[in-house]
Order: C-alpha cells, then structure tokens, then sequence
C-alpha cells in the first residue's frame, strides 16, 4: 500500500459561474464526482456564486454612507439565489433546510456587519472582508450538500483555519509555513475519511483568527496555495472558457485556446489585461512544482491551457497570444528645461501614485526631454491635477512646458516567450501594422523579453487587433516543430 499522503492528489477551483446557477453547479458535481476515480485524494476550493461578492461589498459601501433601505434587496437576493439551487439539487428535504438554515445565519450576520456600518457611518477594510467573506462561506454550505446529495461524500471548509496571513485586509499575504502545518492538520483527517474537503476560497485568517480575503479574484490563489503546501500534483482551474485563449475571442473571432503556456507567459498575460488567472496563483505553485491546468467548467471534455515550467527550448520564440487593455490615456510630461531637473521621473511617479491610479506601461524618449506613461482614461484628469502640482513650480519657471494627454488609446501586447530573441518577429509585429495603416504611438518592451506593447488609437485598436493575432498563425506554423 503506498502512503496515504503518496496517492494522487488534486486541488479544483471552481469560479463563481461555475457555481452560480443550479445547472452550472450540477455540472460542477459531476465534474468532481467523475474526478474522484483518477483522484483518490480531492479538494475543491470554491468562489461564491457569481455576482455575490459584488452585491455584498456594494451594500456594505452605501451601509457605510446611511444607504440601509437597499438592505432588503440585498437579503432578498442572496437568500433566492441559494435557495433556488438548494431546492434543485438537494432532495432530502431535512438536509435542504438545514443548508438554508446556515445561510440564512449568515444573511443575518451580513445585516448586521452592514447595520454596524450605518450607525458608524464608515466600512473598514477589516469590516469589508468580515462581510466579503460571507459568499464563499455560503457557497461552500451549498456546494458540499449538493455533493453529498450525488453520492459525494464531501465537508464544507472555512479557510479561515487553514490560510493563516498578515493583517494587510483587501489584500492580505500568506504565511506559508504556518498555513502548512494548519491546512494538514485540518485537510488530512477530512481526507483519510475518503471525503472531500469544499473549501472557501479568497479567505484567510490573521494568526489571531480575524478572517481576512486575498484580494479581488483571490479564489484562484487559494487554490495555489492549498495546493502548493499540501502539496497536491496538480492544481485544475475550472472556469467558463476552454482555458487561455490567444485573444479575446469578442474581439477577435477566430481565437483558439492555447493548449501550453509557460508561467511566464502567463503572468504577462495576467498583467496585460488577459482575466485568466489571478496573477497570484502562479508563485506558489511553481515554487512547489505542481503542475497548473485551466479548464471550461461547460466543456469539461476540452483539455483547456496547461502551465508548464519556463525552458529554453520551450521558447522558440512562438507568439502565443495578444491582449488589449483599452480605455487608457498617454501622458507626457515635456519640456527642454527637464535635462536638469533632478528626480523628475520619481516626483512624477510619486504625483500618479498618490491619487491611486496603477501605470500599466511607460516608455522613455532617449532625449529624456519628456516622459510619457498610460493611465486609465477615467483617472487621467485627477492625474494630470496631481501632476502640475506637484511640478507647479517647474511650469512657471518653463522647465516643463507642458503636461498633457492624448485622446483615447488602446495598449496592445504581444505575448510568447523567446520572442524579442526570436530575429524578425518584431518586424513582422510592425510591419503587420504598418500594413494596415495603424500608426503606432508608442512602444514598450517588457521588461521580461516576454512581451511587446504598443499603443495605438481607440479606433485603431480591433483591426490592429486581428492583424496581430494573424501572426500567431503565420509566425507559428513556420517555426514551430
Ligand atoms: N468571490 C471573490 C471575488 O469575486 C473571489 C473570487 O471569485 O475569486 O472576488
Ligand atoms: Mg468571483
């Protein structure tokens, strides 16, 4: 007999639409009950249904600002929409009412964490994840009855005993070592019994106990986490596309999944606007070795994208996708008096951070007479406020002549490892534009040698868009082998 803690083991995270409705959920239980033969050992990580976490962070920010009267509604919603499933997949009507029961506490709990608000007239980071964190300890109470309704032996989870993080609320960071040692002490026995542990995703707890969430999103990562400290073989991802898909397929008709995927590509792909994964997830899994694999919770049949480890002769310098972030202004800060002002990039920098706004691209003019970086568009007048204060004094005196943005532009990136090493491929990736009369306002370089980004007109952005996507085809059937 192997050791118990040699048999397969496999982590499966289901996202909120995965969940969200009583057909998809079925779906999601037969998922897990075909899986169970290949995988002795089984963990499911789960979102809240789809849209709960919104409607609960939205009731509890208008709480915060005396806005009780919507609270009804809210209730309302939250209790349909689990009920709704409760009634169609669980027949044993005692089970059926006990699983409304437990969501019912916890609708009353919602109440009043929002009630609480109100009268304090402010939400806490620390009081928004206690009430964030209210869908997925539903979810997981539906979920596992539902398994248990098919024949699934299964136990639902709070991760708030397992992912033990820092006190960061929103966005907290995990302790590894400690989650470890809990998420075996709790997971193991639940598995030896032949059940499988539902767990809540986007949860954790400060060492203290106070539940903290991993950021918007974070469910992905919890699922990374568990499964690296496990560790499990094999993380599966289990969403409502067929895996990665080499453009967005609104977009671009013809996208096609993208069957490998180095971690590289990937986190690229997650910063440069691509929803595939939270970007997160990746760290831990790769640290531990386990393998990564995204798949359509509708299409269960497709192989979906597999995550593989970055190599040399994995990057032959194939483009393997291109993502659009759009809505984004360009911003540049000029002036020939700018040679010899010093820290100009830093108080620049310093002047966007402060008003919030993240800069997904920056590209520098090698004359260092101006400095030029996107924003998002709805950010760009505060950040241009934020600017000409901070250098109030260097427009006056004419160091800086002007700070400005443009119209609307879209940044397109190209992604696939080895290929700025790759020769030729950036000059397809431009000729292909300059084909079509796209003019290119600005280029940058990821850093990383994963990535081009271009930035292009609003309008230019779909036919720039299919022409780019043109070359995954063209480029790899050449070169692949
Ligand atoms: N439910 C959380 C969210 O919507 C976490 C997740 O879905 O991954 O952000
Ligand atoms: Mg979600």
């Amino acid at each position: 007999m192997p050791e118990q803690n040699k048999l397969p083991t496999l982590v499966m995270k289901f996202g909120g639409t995965s969940v969200g409705t009583a057909e998809a959920m079925s779906q999601t239980v037969q998922i897990v009950q075909n899986s169970r033969q290949d995988w002795p050992r089984l963990i499911v990580v789960t979102s809240a249904l789809s849209g709960v976490t919104n409607l609960l962070l939205d009731s509890a920010h208008q709480s915060a600002r005396g806005q009780v009267h919507q609270l009804y509604e809210a209730e309302n919603r939250l209790r349909t929409t689990h009920d709704a499933i409760a009634d169609r997949l669980i027949q044993d009507l005692a089970r059926s009412v006990q699983v409304k029961q437990e969501i019912g506490h916890l609708i009353a709990e919602f109440s009043n964490l929002c009630r609480a608000m109100a009268v304090l007239g402010e939400a806490t980071p620390r009081a928004l994840d206690a009430v964030a964190s209210l869908g997925e300890r539903m979810s997981v109470r539906l979920l596992s009855a539902a398994l248990e309704a098919a024949g699934v032996p299964a136990q639902s989870v709070e991760a708030t005993q397992l992912i033990v993080t820092d006190r960061v609320f929103q966005n907290a960071h995990p302790d590894l070592k400690a989650t470890q040692e809990r998420t075996r002490r709790v997971l193991e026995p639940i598995l030896a019994q032949g059940r499988v542990p539902v767990v809540t995703g986007f949860l954790g707890a400060t060492p203290e106990g106070i539940t903290t969430t991993l950021g918007r999103g974070g469910s992905d990562y919890s699922a990374g986490i568990l499964g690296a400290v496990l560790p499990a073989d094999e993380v599966w991802i289990w969403t409502d596309v067929d895996g990665v898909m080499s453009a967005d397929p609104r977009a671009v008709p013809n996208a096609a999944t993208i069957p490998e995927l180095t971690y590289r590509e990937i986190a690229e792909l997650a910063y440069y606007g691509a929803k595939v994964l939270h970007p997160k997830t990746i760290r831990p899994v790769i640290d531990a070795g386990v393998g990564l694999r995204i798949c359509n919770t509708f299409n269960p049949q497709h192989p979906g994208t597999r995550l593989v480890a970055d190599s040399a002769e994995r990057s032959r310098g194939e483009i393997k996708a291109v993502t659009a972030i759009r809505n984004q202004r360009l911003i540049t800060i000029e002036g020939r008096g700018m040679l010899g002002v010093p820290g100009v990039a830093a108080r620049a920098f310093g002047a966007v951070a402060s008003t919030g706004t993240s800069v997904p691209l920056i590209t520098q003019a090698s004359s260092e007479q101006s400095i030029c970086f996107a924003v998002p568009a709805s950010s760009n007048g505060e950040v241009i406020q934020a600017l000409e204060a901070a250098f109030a004094i260097e427009l006056a005196q004419h160091d800086i002549d002007r700070i400005w943005a443009t119209e609307d532009v879209t940044i397109l990136t190209v992604v696939g490892a080895g290929m700025i090493r790759t020769p030729g491929i950036a000059g397809r990736v431009f000729s292909a534009l300059g084909q079509r009369n796209v003019n290119v306002i600005a280029i940058a370089q990821g850093s990383s040698e994963v990535s081009i980004s271009l930035v292009v007109d609003a309008s230019d952005a779909d036919l720039a868009l299919g022409a780019l996507h043109e070359l995954i085809v063209t480029t790899n059937t050449g070169g692949a082998q």
